[in-house]
């Protein structure tokens, strides 16, 4: 067992502090590993502040996890000391179940993936996740960074990547598909420069034009304000997928509108709220409402490696661990561009 420092919330509206973790010895599977860099998701606010349920106190939230790898237990082949890697949104699965033999262990029947943070180990133990200073994982579930990209920005591709990435290629995104994003945050910037290197005509629908600049230059050929109705007028029928990235309740119908004959609506977000659709703006266009959950690890792995190939990275802000309440606040303000990520070396 090591203790080492990270950021913990202690209730669900008390500021994040600086406390220490334990990491469990590193058994025969296990890679141990020096956390560098974690991205600061959304979903991190939404479960520290109890907004999805509950919590076990105290919590460290970081599902955007990159470092280098400092011991391997004696039956891992996978990685090496000193390997560049990191882990996203879960930890373990099932590993029997139908989805998790597929490779979409986010997916598992079988109990449920084991989350970062806010889950519990095979040990027992409540798992805790990357705003620390180094992390023990099963090698099944780490994931391998390609050497040019940097730990910085390797960590959102971990959540933010995979979680845009998966519905582009299930939906099929690519040359001659017209991808509506909306919301240009940490997800949505992502999502925009996947769907341009995969070769689709991307338009984002953010709430104003204050990010118009950084949009069209991130790829995208259009953007427009849902603040200005005309933009519902405008755009009505023009994309074969539209991707919400948005926390907050919007008016589905009107999105929905927005879709061609056959397209779908695929949910990232989680708002608190149920969302009314009604049934007409479905059935007129064949339209569909989905969702997706981040992605597999096989799917994390060939992101990552399509993100190498195409040049895509994050936009990131690095921050030292004693801003992430300051980033929160930033964060639910859509003050980000467009996604924080935490040094965590004064945390080694
Ligand atoms: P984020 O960086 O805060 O981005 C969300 C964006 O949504 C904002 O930048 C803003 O963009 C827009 N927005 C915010 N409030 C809005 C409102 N009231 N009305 C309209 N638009 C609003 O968050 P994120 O980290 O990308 O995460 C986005 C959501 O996805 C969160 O709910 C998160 O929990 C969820 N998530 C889901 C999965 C999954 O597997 N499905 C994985 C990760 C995260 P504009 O300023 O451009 O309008
Ligand atoms: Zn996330
Ligand atoms: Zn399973």
């Amino acid at each position: 067992m090591t203790t080492v420092s990270a950021y913990a919330a202690t209730s669900a509206t008390e500021p994040l502090t600086r406390t220490t973790v334990t990491r469990r010895p590193v058994g025969p599977h296990d890679v141990a590993f020096d956390i560098h860099f974690a991205g600061i998701c959304h979903s991190d606010i939404h479960t520290v502040r109890a907004e999805w349920g509950s919590v076990k106190y105290p919590i460290v939230p970081g599902h955007e996890i990159a470092g280098v790898v400092t011991e391997v237990g004696s039956e891992v082949t996978k990685y090496q000391v000193g390997d560049r890697v990191g882990v996203g949104c879960f930890v373990d699965s099932c590993r029997e179940c139908p989805e998790c033999r597929a490779g979409n262990e986010q997916y598992c029947t079988g109990g449920g993936m084991v989350g970062t943070y806010n889950g519990v180990g095979r040990d027992g133990e409540p798992t805790q996740g990357g705003y620390s200073g180094a992390i023990v994982v099963d090698e099944s579930y780490v994931l391998r960074i390609p050497e040019n990209i940097g730990l910085d920005e390797a960590a959102p591709l971990l959540c933010a990547g995979i979680t845009t990435y998966s519905p582009l290629r299930h939906w099929g995104a690519g040359p001659g598909t017209s991808v509506a994003v909306i919301g240009l945050g940490g997800l949505g910037h992502l999502a925009v420069k996947l769907a341009v290197a995969m070769g689709a005509e991307v338009t984002v629908l953010s709430q104003s034009l204050k990010k118009m600049e950084d949009g069209l230059r991130l790829g995208a050929r259009d953007y427009r304000a849902t603040s200005d109705r005309n933009t519902f007028r405008e755009l009505a029928g023009s994309f074969d997928l539209i991707i919400n990235t948005v926390s907050a309740n919007l008016n589905l119908a009107d999105y929905l509108k927005l879709l061609k004959l056959d397209g779908t609506l695929v949910e990232l977000g989680m708002p608190e709220n149920p969302m009314a659709v009604p049934a007409g703006a479905l059935i007129f266009g064949r339209r569909s409402i989905a969702g997706s959950l981040i992605g597999g690890i096989r799917e994390t792995q060939e992101m990552l490696d399509f993100c190498a190939e195409h040049d895509v990275r994050p936009e990131i802000e690095v921050v030292a661990p004693e801003y992430v309440n300051e980033a929160y606040e930033r964060v639910l303000a859509s003050d980000v561009r467009y996604r924080f990520v935490i040094d965590t070396s004064s945390l080694r």
